[in-house]
């Protein structure tokens, strides 16, 4: 990474880890999954509410954790808001690749997420930046199985 982008990646880490977009719960018809990494000591709630076809509708998070975590939830839940089903497990795949260094290209439709390649570097980090988005794979899951609408999982 040049310093510049390094430069960035720390702006972006901590405004993000500092002031969390849709932090908070759903409560109304919404699926919950606990996220939980001991390793680090970070936790998330996530609470994604479903739309027609599987879109998110809306999808918020509460919880404590580095500013890995904390960062990547906050740009998850911003980068999934409104999107269809197709367009976020593609995101999940491609947010996983990147940090876990699978992916061959640039890919421009993580935005600024894509800051966040860095972490590959550490593997015990990459648990910290893929909490948030394993308890969305898990809000999946469980929607599709067609559990009750409101419900708590664990992953970690
Ligand atoms: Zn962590």
């Amino acid at each position: 990474m040049s310093p510049e982008l390094e430069d960035l990646y720390q702006q972006v880490l901590l405004d993000h880890s500092k002031r969390p977009r849709n932090f908070g719960a759903l409560t109304d018809g919404a699926v919950h999954v606990h996220g939980d990494n001991p390793s680090c000591g970070d936790e998330i709630d996530l609470h994604v509410r479903f739309g027609p076809a599987r879109a998110v509708e809306d999808i918020k998070f509460t919880g404590q954790g580095c500013a890995i975590c904390m960062a990547s939830a906050s740009m998850m839940t911003t980068k999934l808001k409104g999107r269809p089903r197709a367009e976020t497990t593609a995101l999940a795949e491609a947010f996983h690749a990147l940090v876990t260094g699978q992916e061959a290209a640039p890919n421009h439709a993580l935005g600024d997420l894509q800051l966040m390649e860095g972490v590959r570097k550490f593997p015990q980090r990459v648990k910290c930046a893929m909490l948030a988005w394993r308890a969305f794979e898990q809000a999946l899951n469980l929607h599709e199985s067609g559990a009750p609408p409101v419900s708590t999982e664990a992953v970690g």
